[in-house]
Formats: structure tokens, C-alpha cells, sequence
């Protein structure tokens, strides 16, 4: 097709077009230039393609920009030529529309197993397209390749005709677009289920004649009765396409004898009253099924379709007729597109702001909060899934998303658990910093790590409730464990200053007493209530304790035995006795005295109370058995301020180590100034433990001195 011919068509379309044409050719001989040489696999030049899809976009009365666009779309996807030159050629705008339709052409749907997901990909290929128009030329562009899928192969064909049939045909109904809606769906429907398309253009041939000349001979009637009243109009008939029809009988289980509107007629009237006038008429000759009138011009269909509908029976056969002006049969073909027909440019009538706002809600049935329909036609904008991006994950799913999500929020969309996990991701197969917002059509895979565990930085970086929601949980969960541990501890050392056994009283029944007269479940709560501070700890151990204070017997613990104590050469030793005056525990330097007829006596060594009769003295080794504690005291000098003393038990409690003596009060403790000495004795393991809990004692602030008593 010339260049000549291609302006025949637009004058066609559009006869009150008055421009020279002279940037369409300039447009028309770039492009040829640029595919030079290329060829389509049926032999043709690739360029044909080109003016077919421009021709298509005439055919919708779309404007010169778009038309021109559609002319150059496969420039910067096929050819060496930039952006940036197209710019300088041709302008923004255009430069825009051929960009918009190379972008939404490399996102690959390898999906379509749920519905779901085609439906965000269409959303994908909406958002991204970010001006109407990059779709209109991109659905011209798929209805030519549709039209042209005999040369592909049998693998391709399948290919495009599940993506067209999915994406491309739902895309144009949605719009309004039904002349193309029909043939995309048409032609997907040929190649996807040959035999019954085969079928169903049979059973439409049988009767063809029968049926055309029923319609030839009823339109002469209907024409014939019209003048009659003075009434101008065009009378055709119309046929179903092939698909809806397949529809009809697969999923509504109408045999094909019982669809009825097979035929049908359309008057085009010129004013919307001329529609009332003419439904008066049919009806007035004719008798017609009541239930079956339909007005969708006093009251619009959301998508701007205007048309009264009546069912007329001729000689007891009914026949649809659909009555409109030729403004309103515009919309109906053309839907989106006839709002910006070649001759109104942009548009502004209330009408059609309203109709925006409808398609917004169309197309979007999830998110209903319409933006200002003014500002939305004011830029042209594809303003309507701006607020979302559309991700797919390294499996090809696709997830829409809040604009600035992460891939923290993508974690979360997946799986609380990846979330909870996630230590990193690689967004198209770069590894990439969690935090960074996603964009269309990212390619996104979460690392996850099971010790990883999320941050509190997350909450001001994540955009979606959900994601916030799941780490706040999560927080909660962990705090509420790390406060159940405090409040285990604190109850636990309250319990050992007051001398109390803290395994038994801590499984006593009487906690739960206390928790239930608190108005508290389960022990469990009480011991977050402690832990977060909210009951103390001192009171409830009040409570726990014998009416009458006595002081607990010491209950006998697990002592050393003899068996720990060998001499060097591993014999044992008869009577073996560990001297209180220095405590020895396992790893400290020893030294055994062998008393006259009373065993042998254990000191650590340096310990004053030792003879110094080295004669007497034999080496021992002293060894760590399981489950056997050794009392060791120590001193420690800190200053006296109030919670003090608590720090250092719960610092001791946290080895799980007991205090089997404390002694904090005048007579051991030396003051001077706010300086205050306490003595604790330890239940310990060995030097090792002993060692571990003077360090953290040390630790504290406002702790001066830890030492070891000889
Ligand atoms: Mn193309």
C-alpha cells in the first residue's frame, strides 16, 4: 500500500480532515527506510505490516500522531534507530507512542494457567502503556500479526493466539472496542480450536442464502415502514461473530438451532430522538416481546454504549433490533477510541469525562478511588494503574503491587514466611538492596536465610499493609517471647533473695492463682506482665510465700563426690573432705592435705588456712562431673543505687546459675560513700561458669569490683 493510498483511507475515515499530509509522508518514508531490507515470514516487505497497523488505526478515526506512531512502532525494537532521534524527527509525542509500544512489547506472559494472573497482566501492559493510545496502536499491531499467523509456525501460532485470546481480546472489550474485539477473538479461535471453529462456520454457511435473504427482505420492509412516518434511516443487518457464538453454546449450553440472534438488525437514525421515534414505529406495526426493550440511551451502559434494543416477532419469529444514531454506533464499534475520533482531538464534554471515569472502573474492579476525570484527559494520561507496579516472580507469575514497594513487600505478597526469611534479593538476576523500590515488569527472586529474621527498619521502607502487618507481628511475637524469658528471670531472682526454691515456687499452682486474680489467663501472661514491668515481681513473690516467713531449709544439694577428688596417679582417695574455708571448685589449683586419721582435707592453693607442712601435702586432680554444683563465693563492689542489686541477680540468674546465699545488708558491707559491697554464694559448675558470671557482674554499670573470696 502507497503512501497515497493510506491518505485515501484516512479521508475516507475522517472527510473533514483539512491537513496536507506532509509530516504523514515524512513519517510513511522513515519507516520504510528504517525496515529496509526486512522481511516478513510471508515474503513480504516487514513495512506492509506497518501501514496495515496504521491503516487499522484510521480505520478507528484515531488521531494523525497515533496513526503516524503506528507507522513507525517496530522502528526502535527492529531497527538501529534511538529514541532520541525520533524525538528531534518527530517530536515528543510520538517519540512517546513508539517507546510506550516497544516497552509493553518485551514483557513476556509465559502464564495464562489463572485467570488472575492474566488479568494483572493486562493491568501490567495498561500501567505501563501510560497513555491510551500506546494501546490502541499496540492492539492495531496485534490484530494485523493476528491476520497474518499463517506463516508461523503451528507452535507460534498456539502461542499468540493464547496471549491474544487472554490478553489482547479482553483488553479491547474492556475498552468498548468491539469491531476489534471480535476479530481478535475470531481469528485467536480459529487457530486455537480449529475443528470448532470449523464446525460453527459450517452450521453459519448452511442457511447463509436463507438467512441473507430473510434480512434483505425484512430491511426493505423496515426501510419501507420508516419512510412511511418520515423517519431517515439505514437499515442493516448484522451478523454474531463466530466466537460469541462458541460461547453461547459451550458455556451456556444453547444448541445452535435455539440462538435466535443469529439475525439481527441495526438502525442508524441521526439524532437520539429519532431512535424514540423509530422504536415507536417497529412497535406500532409489529408486536413485540415486552420484556425484551431495552433503553441504554436515557440510561447509558457504564462504558458510554447507547442503543435502544427491542425484539419484534415476524409471523411468530423473533428478530433484534438495535436502533442508535450514528454518533452512538461510534461508540459502540470504537468504544475508548471514538472519544478521541480524529475530529475532537481531546476529549472534554461531560459525556465522555464521565464515560473515563467508568473505564477507570472497568478496568480496574479491585481499586475503586476514581482520580479527578479532569486531570486524567488533561494529560492523556493512562492514569489508571499509575498506583500499582506489576512484578513476576523467577517462575513467571506476576503480582501487582503499591508504586515504591520493595522487594520486602514482594517477600511478604509471597509468603509470610519468606518474608520473615528474606535476607536479600535479585531483581532481572542482579543482586539487589531490599529496600529499592520494584518496577514493571521486574523479574524478582527473594533470598531467604532461616536465621534471618526481619528488621525494625523495614516498617518505614515497606508500602503495603500487608508486609506491615505481618513485621508487626511478628515484633510482637518476639517481644512478647523476650518478655516472658525477663519476667521468668526477675521472678526467678526475686524468688532467690527471698531465699525461696525458684524451680519449685515457679511451677507452683499458686502462680496460676495469682495470674487468674490478676485477671490474667495463664502464668505465661503473668510473666510478660513482669517482664514488661507491669506487675513487680517483688509483689507477686509476696504473694507466693508461707503465710508465716520461715526462712527454708537449705534443701541438701548435689555435692561433689568422691569420685571427682583422684590423687595425681588416678587412685582415689578414701575420705575426701572440700575445706569451707576456700571452696575449691573444679579447674582451680588444688592441694590435698592428708590429715592424721581423717581423710584428706582440699584446699585451693594459698589458702591461709592451710598448714604449711608441705610433707603432708599430696597433688589432686579435681574433675567437673554433670549435674554436680560447687558453692564459690565472690564479692562485689558497686554503687549503691536503687535496682542495683536486682541487675546482679538477674545478670547471675541469666547462667542459670543459683544464689545460694546473698548477703548485702551491714554487717559485711563496707560503705563508704554510695559505695556498696555485697557477697554472694554462688551454686556453680566449675571455673568456667564462675568466671562467666563475674565478667557479666563486671559488665554492669556502676559495678566497680568482682572478686573472688579466698
Ligand atoms: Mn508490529
Amino acid at each position: 500500500m502507497s503512501v497515497e493510498s493510506l491518505i485515501n483511507k484516512i479521508q475516507e475515515n475522517i472527510p473533514e480532515e483539512e491537513t496536507d499530509f506532509d509530516f504523514l509522508r515524512m513519517c510513511y518514508s522513515f519507516a520504510e527506510n528504517a525496515h529496509r531490507k526486512q522481511l516478513r515470514k510471508s515474503g513480504d516487505p516487514y513495512f506492509m505490516h506497518c501501514v496495515r497497523t496504521a491503516e487499522i488505526l484510521a480505520q478507528l478515526q484515531l488521531d494523525m500522531d497515533t496513526i503516524c506512531a503506528g507507522l513507525m512502532h517496530d522502528v526502535l525494537e527492529d531497527t538501529g534507530i534511538t529514541r532520541d532521534e525520533m524525538k528531534q524527527k518527530f517530536g515528543n509525542n510520538i517519540a512517546n507512542l513508539v517507546e510506550g509500544v516497544t516497552k509493553i512489547g518485551r514483557y513476556k506472559f509465559s502464564g495464562g494457567h489463572r485467570k488472575r494472573q492474566a488479568e494483572t497482566y493486562r493491568k501490567l501492559l495498561l500501567a505501563t502503556a501510560e497513555d491510551m493510545r500506546v494501546i490502541l496502536i499496540k492492539l492495531a499491531d496485534r490484530l494485523h500479526n493476528m491476520e497474518t499467523l499463517d506463516y508461523l509456525s503451528t507452535e507460534q501460532q498456539q502461542r499468540i493466539s493464547k496471549e491474544t485470546l487472554e490478553i489482547y481480546a479482553p483488553i479491547a472489550h474492556r475498552l468498548g472496542i468491539w469491531s476489534m474485539m471480535s476479530r481478535l477473538e475470531d481469528l485467536s479461535f480459529k487457530y486455537l480450536f480449529p475443528e470448532s471453529y470449523r464446525e460453527i462456520a459450517d452450521l453459519l454457511n448452511e442457511k447463509l442464502e436463507e438467512r441473507q435473504a430473510y434480512c434483505k427482505k425484512m430491511e426493505a420492509i423496515i426501510q419501507a415502514e420508516f419512510k412511511k412516518h418520515g423517519i431517515r434511516a439505514v437499515v442493516r443487518g448484522r451478523t454474531k461473530h463466530i466466537y460469541s457464538i462458541y460461547q453461547k453454546m459451550h458455556q451456556k449450553g444453547t444448541p445452535f438451532k435455539d440462538i435466535c440472534d443469529l439475525v439481527g438488525l441495526r438502525v442508524l437514525v441521526e439524532d437520539d430522538w429519532s431512535c424514540y421515534n423509530a422504536l415507536g414505529v417497529l412497535h406500532l406495526r409489529w408486536s413485540y416481546l415486552p420484556d425484551r426493550v431495552r433503553d441504554w440511551i436515557g440510561q447509558p451502559k457504564k462504558n458510554g454504549y447507547q442503543s435502544l434494543h427491542t425484539t419484534i416477532l415476524d409471523d411468530g419469529k423473533p428478530i433484534e433490533i438495535q436502533i442508535r444514531s450514528n454518533e452512538m454506533h461510534q461508540v459502540a464499534e470504537n468504544g475508548i477510541a471514538a472519544h478521541w475520533s480524529y475530529k475532537e482531538g481531546v476529549p472534554t464534554t461531560k459525556e465522555a469525562l464521565s464515560i473515563y471515569a467508568n473505564y477507570k472502573e472497568m478496568l480496574d474492579d479491585i481499586q475503586d478511588t476514581p482520580d479527578v476525570p479532569g486531570r486524567f484527559i488533561e494529560s492523556m494520561k493512562l492514569e489508571l494503574f499509575q498506583d500499582e507496579v506489576y512484578v513476576f516472580t523467577p517462575k513467571g507469575d506476576i503480582h501487582a503491587l503499591p508504586v515504591g514497594s520493595t522487594a520486602i513487600d514482594f517477600a511478604y505478597k509471597i509468603h509470610t514466611d519468606i518474608g520473615n526469611t528474606c535476607c536479600g534479593a535479585e531483581v532481572n538476576n542482579v543482586l539487589t538492596p531490599i529496600r529499592e523500590p520494584l518496577q514493571n515488569g521486574d523479574r524478582v527472586r527473594i533470598l531467604t536465610n532461616p536465621k534471618s529474621t526481619p528488621s525494625r527498619g523495614w516498617l518505614r521502607i515497606v508500602k503495603t499493609a500487608n508486609a506491615r502487618s505481618k513485621i508487626r507481628h511478628w515484633f510482637r511475637d518476639k517481644d512478647r517471647a523476650d518478655a516472658l524469658e525477663l519476667g521468668k528471670t526477675f521472678l526467678k531472682a526475686e524468688l532467690q533473695l527471698s531465699y525461696l526454691n525458684a524451680s519449685d515456687y515457679l511451677k507452683s499452682p499458686k502462680l496460676l492463682e495469682i495470674a487468674k486474680q490478676l485477671g490474667l489467663d495463664s502464668v505465661d501472661e503473668l510473666f510478660i506482665r513482669i517482664g514488661n514491668g507491669n506487675e513487680s515481681a517483688t509483689q507477686i513473690v509476696n504473694r507466693l510465700k508461707p503465710e508465716k516467713v520461715k526462712v527454708e531449709q537449705e534443701k541438701p544439694k548435689p555435692e561433689r563426690t568422691d569420685s571427682a577428688i583422684q590423687l595425681e596417679n588416678g587412685i582415689d582417695l578414701g575420705m575426701v573432705r572440700m575445706m569451707k574455708c576456700c571452696n575449691p571448685i573444679p579447674g582451680d589449683n588444688i592441694v590435698g592435705y592428708l590429715t592424721r586419721g581423717r581423710g584428706v582435707s582440699v584446699h585451693r592453693t594459698g589458702c591461709a588456712r592451710l598448714l604449711d607442712e608441705p610433707e603432708r601435702f599430696v597433688a589432686l586432680n579435681m574433675t567437673a562431673e554433670e549435674g554436680v554444683i560447687y558453692p564459690a563465693q565472690i564479692f562485689v563492689e558497686c554503687h549503691d543505687k536503687p535496682g542495683m542489686l536486682g541487675e546482679i541477680t538477674t545478670a547471675i540468674a541469666r547462667f542459670q546459675v543459683n544464689i545460694r546465699e546473698g548477703n548485702f545488708k551491714a554487717s559485711t558491707v563496707t560503705r563508704i560513700d554510695d559505695t556498696a559491697a555485697d557477697y554472694f554464694t554462688l551454686d556453680v559448675t566449675g571455673i568456667e561458669q564462675l568466671r562467666e558470671v563475674m565478667e557479666a557482674i563486671r559488665g554492669l554499670k556502676g559495678v566497680e569490683r568482682v572478686v573472688r573470696k579466698m
